[in-house]
């Protein structure tokens, strides 16, 4: 591979402030992919779940427990609280409010708080970068990109070091989150079971996580590989995609080629047209005095390397 520390454009100004810090552009570079025991039984073992729930345990009381925990989940926990507050700190909320919407984070079945922030960071600054890994680009045939995102993990050579700021890496709340991220789901499993029997636990947690964790993979390997461009990062290996139909299933998290551009902008959907869910609940709950400081593409830094298409 080429060597991309040789390569011509200089790092733009936007990554002096980044979390990730590289010693060489080839540290985010250099790395293979191999299967993640713990990852990929994880996921299977929700899945195998998921397909009893549908194949022995359908209802519609099933079906209706599904849908409400999961848009619950996506647009309170990942939405605002893991992507919008916790990665980007785009708002500002009471510390009980932040704390609930990524304790609901947690309970799309990704990762823990703190490791989904590194995940995110590693992917947004390689992303940024003139050459990036197939992995964290979503560079490959669908089918292998699947099973790379969903069972494996990218072992970089040598890792840069990902620096969180001490409010949040040495939050206990989050530490606690962080070491405990799979049993998070237990309570609820419990619950669920004393609630409707295996019936719901099967609807209520295995297939809310599938449908988090594949839904996850499947809207980052469209948004980086098919759909509208309204602005470029020139420079960057990979653009972001506005992946319109999915506008309400993502909760706006589908408006990627907006959040290339403007990383920091609360709202995701920038036009009247770009649905954007998690926005229209921020906006409400900013009328309530619950949210303030609402930061939007007027409000970030002016970026040299952003090009209307
Ligand atoms: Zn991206
Ligand atoms: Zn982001």
């Amino acid at each position: 591979m080429k060597d991309a520390g040789e390569t011509s454009l200089p790092l733009p100004a936007s990554l002096a402030t980044h979390r990730v810090r590289h010693r060489e552009v080839r540290d985010v570079i250099v790395g293979h992919v191999a299967f993640s025991p713990t990852k990929g039984l994880w996921f299977l073992g929700m899945l195998a779940g998921a397909v009893c729930a549908a194949a022995f345990f359908f209802s519609l009381a099933g079906l209706t427990l599904f849908v409400v925990s999961t848009a619950v989940v996506l647009l309170f926990g990942h939405s605002l609280g893991s992507h919008r507050k916790l990665v980007h700190d785009s708002y500002g909320c009471p510390r009980w409010l932040e704390y609930t919407l990524v304790y609901l984070g947690v309970q799309v079945g990704l990762a823990g708080p703190l490791g989904l922030l590194r995940q995110h960071e590693m992917r947004d600054y390689a992303q940024r970068l003139q050459e990036c890994h197939d992995y964290l680009r979503h560079g490959r045939k669908w089918w292998l990109d699947a099973w790379w995102q969903l069972c494996c993990e990218l072992r970089l050579s040598n890792p840069p070091e990902i620096a969180l700021e001490k409010r949040v890496a040495d939050d206990r709340f989050f530490q606690w989150l962080e070491r405990t991220w799979m049993a998070q789901h237990l309570p609820w499993a419990i619950l669920f079971y004393g609630w409707g029997g295996w019936a719901f636990v099967f609807w209520g947690v295995c297939a809310r996580v599938t449908a988090g964790v594949f839904g996850h993979w499947i809207i980052g390997y469209l948004a980086h590989n098919h759909g509208e461009m309204q602005r470029v990062v020139v420079g960057a290996a990979v653009q972001g995609r506005n992946v319109r139909w999915t506008s309400l299933v993502t909760m706006g998290e589908c408006w990627h080629n907006n959040h290339h551009a403007f990383p920091g902008s609360a709202r995701l959907g920038l036009r009247e047209d770009e649905w954007d869910p998690g926005w229209w609940v921020l906006s409400g709950l900013r009328s309530i005095g619950l949210v303030w400081n609402i930061r939007l593409p007027a409000d970030l830094p002016p970026r040299a390397e952003l090009r209307p298409v």
